[in-house]
């Protein structure tokens, strides 16, 4: 099951000079603070030994037809690095989930789970920020703890993920709880809101829930 660091959709991507994190330094600051709690990161004895856990948020302003999808997004396989810089983070100008399609550019590949990030974006034009790590006590009370879980049969990153993500927004009050648990993805929790705090204090919020009642 675990894939975790593997590009599956159909990347068109374009070398281009950094965006600066002059706009993005809460964004940069909760990557930061989810490194030292080791929710983003890269561990030999976690999921192969690959990197897990990426950051994204729209940009606040483009003049290009796809700005509703253009995001800014950590780099590919970045885990490992306590603190991001400019060039550590991609922009995501097109996302199309059905068609498994994202286009990027950037001094570096973005996130294998951009795809994830864009079908959140998809669901509301509040959301501005989407986090997305791994936290074993989250994951595993997420029944315990009521919060929306996508199917197990589901992959991160595909067309039917597209699918489960629209199914909670339609079916559950994920929109109000600001996170959801991904069933089919080892460990795997998606935040999101209109800040990065927004989604940062949601995710510390509800790990010191599950941590309390261990
Ligand atoms: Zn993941």
């Amino acid at each position: 099951m675990q894939e975790e660091g593997v590009i599956k959709f159909n990347l068109r991507f374009t070398r281009h000079t950094p965006v600066s994190l002059e706009s993005f330094t809460d964004l940069n600051r909760w990557r930061g603070l989810l490194w030292q709690q080791a929710l983003i990161g890269q561990d030999p004895a976690r999921y192969g030994g690959y990197g897990f856990g990426n950051v994204s948020q729209r940009l606040p302003q483009s003049p290009e037809p796809d700005s509703r999808r253009a995001f800014l997004v950590s780099g590919s396989q970045t885990g490992e690095l306590p603190e991001l810089r400019d060039e550590h983070y991609a922009v995501v100008t097109a996302c199309d989930p059905a068609n498994n399609r994202i286009e990027a550019r950037g001094p570096i590949r973005p996130s294998s789970e951009s795809l994830t990030h864009g079908i959140v974006y998809d669901q509301s034009n509040d959301i501005r920020v989407v986090l997305h790590v791994h936290s074993p006590d989250i994951w595993s009370a997420a029944a315990r703890l009521g919060l929306p879980v996508t199917a197990a049969s589901v992959a991160y990153g595909t067309p039917a993920m597209a699918l489960e993500v629209e199914r909670l927004f339609r079916e559950t009050d994920v929109r109000g709880q600001g996170i959801f648990s991904m069933g089919g993805h080892e460990d795997g929790i998606v935040a999101f809101g209109k800040t990065a705090d927004e989604a940062g204090s949601c995710l510390t919020r509800t790990l010191s829930l599950c941590l309390d009642k261990n």
